[in-house]
This record gives structure tokens, C-alpha cells and sequence, in this order.
């Protein structure tokens, strides 16, 4: 922690920090000056009192000057402060008016001839706490509302009536201790402010990074890292956004493709697994490539994928099952292994139709497809087979 003459320096905020910072504090400092501005400007004006009380003589002089010009500046002031001006700007005008009042109190006292006006010039100390503690302005205006107001106190001290050198010295033996101690008090003020600013900042950027890698994280356990497809987790995420968004009629008349690639453990056992792991993401891009990209396709595991289609009808999803048919076959991958007539790597899909709005439907619909998937194994593979159901079904096998 730095320090500044024992006393803890000011963070270093970049330019970019002290805009955010003056934006920021403009909220409660608004509110604070505005209240501040309320009971200050009422102690002020009730002050004529003990004007009028010390120092008969120049009684007039304090009710005119401190109802007929100040009361008018402070209305003024309170007007200014609730208008959409910058902060600092409020702050400014406000210690002018703090200023204003202390020339007028000096005007006030400085015109008696009342010998009391030697002692009650020790409260010119409160203007100085006014435009320090009171106002609670930045360290830096504070500092300059300080030496305004001293120059004005020691500008008018030799017109107070029976003021000596040596009153002037007593005089400066409680104001100066009065200004090092509010002017130690508004700077540490300052500090602590931009302390807490500079937190909740770091905090802040802390939340942004940890929801950040919150999102990579269930991007990551929802994504298959071989072939970037979604996984399982992906799909139930996915479904459950269907369900939310779709319309009942588009999730009941939906369609699942379950592809599976023929003859796959020949497949790595003829050419090895890292060329198995090649073939698989071969696969999917080029299922990927050839569906819409409304339609979500998924490795489900192993060398099984899944596509959902919601509202797509038996015809629409045998035009997608063949198109996913012919893409792989067109990648042409040698497969001489097959023990058929095939010679590359091709896949057998299952098709099903009907409605995915509950788990319980999904589940009939992934059984029925995987059923249909069956079927093409057994004719032969390389081609898709639509499930029975209430509108018919037809199958293709190019095998
Ligand atoms: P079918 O035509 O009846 O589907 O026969 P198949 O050989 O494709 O099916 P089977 O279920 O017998 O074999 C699947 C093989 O897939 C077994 C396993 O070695 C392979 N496999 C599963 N996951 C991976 C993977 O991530 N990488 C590789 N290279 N192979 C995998
Ligand atoms: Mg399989
Ligand atoms: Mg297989």
C-alpha cells in the first residue's frame, strides 16, 4: 500500500477508471450534496440569530445579506443541483456557494463594532469544515475549497474590530490544526471511495470471468471432442430448448434420424483406431454439411449419431435420411473389409416420426427409430427405413 506522508495515497485509477468512477459515484453523491445543500444552507440562515445576538449593531446588515442574498443564491444552488450537470460540476458550484456564505460572514462580522465579533471570528473554522467534511467534495476540490477559504478568513481578519498580531495568532493556532485534520479526513475519504470502487470493479470483472468459464465449461460437457458434435448432454439441452420454445403442433410432428456406420469395428481393427477416429469426424462433417442447420445432429456415442427435425413430416425426413445416406457414401472412404459388396464406409439410418414433447414420446420415437435401424442392418445396410406407423412406411436400401 502506498503511503503519502503516513497517510494512504490515493489508488492510481486509469482514465478510463476515474470516468467510470465520477459516473458512478454521480447517483448517491446527488443525493448526498442535494441533503447536505438542505441542512447546511438552514444552520446558515438560522445563524443570523447569533448574529444578531453577539453583535446587535450589525444586525440589518446579517438579516439582509444572509435572507435577501444568500437565501436567493441557495434556491438558485438547489435549482442548479437538480438539473442534469456533472457531478463535479455540482460539487464545484456547490462550495462556491459554501464560499459565497463565508465572504458574507466576513463582510458581516468585519462591519461590528462590537468587541465579541474577536471571538466569534474563531467560527470562520466551521466554513472550512463545511467545504471539507460537510460537502465531502473530492480530496482534490476540497483542497482548493480549503485555500479559498482561508485567503478569505485571513483577507478580512484585520478588519475585525480589536483584532491584534497576536489574536491573529491564536486565531491560526485553531484553524490551521482545523484544516490539516478535515483536510487528513476528506483525503481519506477519497481513498476509501476509490478503495471500494476499485473492488467492486475486481469483482465484478472476477463474476464476468467465472460466468465466462462457466459457459465454457457446459459448452465443453455438452460437445463431443472428436467430432465437435453436440453429445447426449447436448441434445437433452437442445430438446429442452425445443420444448420451450416451439409450438405443441411443431414438437408433435417432429422426426429422429439414428445413424450408424456399417461394419465399424472392421473398420478399426483393419486400419486402426486413429484412422477409426478419422473416418468417425470424416462422418460427421459431412452430415453436418449436408443437413439444415435447424436440424440438430448429435454423436450419441460409439459411431451412432442422432438428428432431430421438428416439424418435418415421413416424406421430408426420407429426403434428409437419404441425403445423409449418399453424402457419407460420396466420401468414398475405403473399406475393404465389409464382408459384403460394399467397398467403402457407408451408414444405416433409422427413421422415425412422431412427437418429441415429452421424455416418454422421445424414448418411443428413439426406439422405434432404432428398430427401423435394425431392419436396414438386416437388408443389407447402406440405406434407411422410415418405422411403421399410422401413414405407412418405406425403406431404401441401396446395398
Ligand atoms: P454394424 O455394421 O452392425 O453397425 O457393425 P459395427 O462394427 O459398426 O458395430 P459394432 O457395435 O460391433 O462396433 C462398433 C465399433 O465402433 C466398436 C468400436 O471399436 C468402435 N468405436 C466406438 N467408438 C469409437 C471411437 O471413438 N473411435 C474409434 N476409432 N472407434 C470407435
Ligand atoms: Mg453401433
Ligand atoms: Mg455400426
Amino acid at each position: 500500500m502506498d503511503l503519502w506522508f503516513g497517510l494512504d495515497a490515493l489508488p492510481r485509477l486509469t482514465d478510463e477508471q476515474a470516468a467510470s468512477y465520477e459516473q458512478e459515484r454521480s447517483a448517491s453523491r446527488n443525493r448526498a450534496l442535494a441533503r447536505t445543500t438542505v441542512a447546511v444552507g438552514a444552520f446558515y440562515l438560522l445563524y443570523g440569530l447569533v448574529d444578531i445576538l453577539l453583535l446587535g449593531d450589525i444586525a440589518w446588515l446579517s438579516l439582509s445579506l444572509r435572507y435577501g442574498l444568500i437565501l436567493p443564491l441557495m434556491l438558485a444552488l438547489g435549482w442548479y443541483q437538480s438539473g442534469q450537470h456533472p457531478i463535479r460540476h455540482k460539487e464545484i458550484a456547490t462550495l462556491a456557494m459554501a464560499i459565497a456564505g463565508n465572504v458574507v460572514w466576513c463582510i458581516i462580522v468585519a462591519a461590528s463594532d462590537n468587541p465579541a465579533a474577536l471571538h466569534y471570528y474563531y467560527a470562520a473554522a466551521v466554513f472550512q469544515m463545511v467545504v471539507t467534511i460537510a460537502a465531502r467534495p473530492t480530496y482534490g476540490l476540497a483542497l482548493s475549497a480549503s485555500l479559498v477559504t482561508a485567503v478569505i478568513n485571513y483577507g478580512f481578519i484585520g478588519f475585525v474590530e480589536g483584532m491584534t498580531a497576536v489574536n491573529v495568532a491564536h486565531h491560526l493556532a485553531v484553524y490551521l490544526p482545523t484544516v490539516v485534520l478535515t483536510l487528513v479526513a476528506s483525503h481519506q475519504l477519497e481513498v476509501e471511495r476509490q478503495r471500494a470502487f476499485l473492488q467492486m470493479h475486481e469483482n465484478e470483472a472476477l463474476k464476468r470471468e467465472l460466468s465466462r468459464q462457466n459457459d465454457d465449461l457446459a459448452r465443453l460437457s455438452s460437445t463431443d471432442p472428436l467430432t465437435q458434435l453436440p453429445n447426449r448432454r447436448g441434445t437433452e439441452a437442445e430438446i429442452a430448448r425445443l420444448r420451450r420454445t416451439l409450438k405443441p403442433h411443431e414438437l408433435q410432428n417432429s422426426a429422429v434420424l439414428i445413424v450408424d456406420i456399417d461394419h465399424f469395428k472392421a473398420f478399426n481393427d483393419s486400419y486402426g483406431h486413429g484412422a477409426g477416429d478419422g473416418c468417425l469426424r470424416e462422418v460427421a462433417r459431412a452430415m453436418r454439411r449436408d443437413l439444415p442447420d435447424t436440424v440438430h445432429l448429435a454423436r450419441l456415442g460409439g459411431e451412432e449419431f442422432l438428428a432431430v427435425m421438428p416439424l418435418t413430416d415421413q416424406t421430408r425426413a426420407g429426403m434428409f435420411a437419404e441425403r445423409v445416406r449418399r453424402a457419407v457414401r460420396s466420401l468414398s472412404i475405403e473399406h475393404a473389409h465389409t464382408g459384403d459388396r460394399n467397398r467403402h464406409v457407408t451408414v444405416s439410418i433409422g427413421v422415425a416420426c412422431g412427437s418429441i414433447a415429452s421424455d416418454t414420446l422421445l424414448n418411443e420415437l428413439l426406439e422405434a427409430a432404432d428398430e427401423a435401424l435394425y431392419g436396414v442392418k438386416g437388408d443389407g445396410r447402406n440405406g434407411w427405413r422410415l418405422a411403421p406407423s399410422p401413414g405407412g412406411s418405406r425403406s431404401i436400401d441401396a446395398a
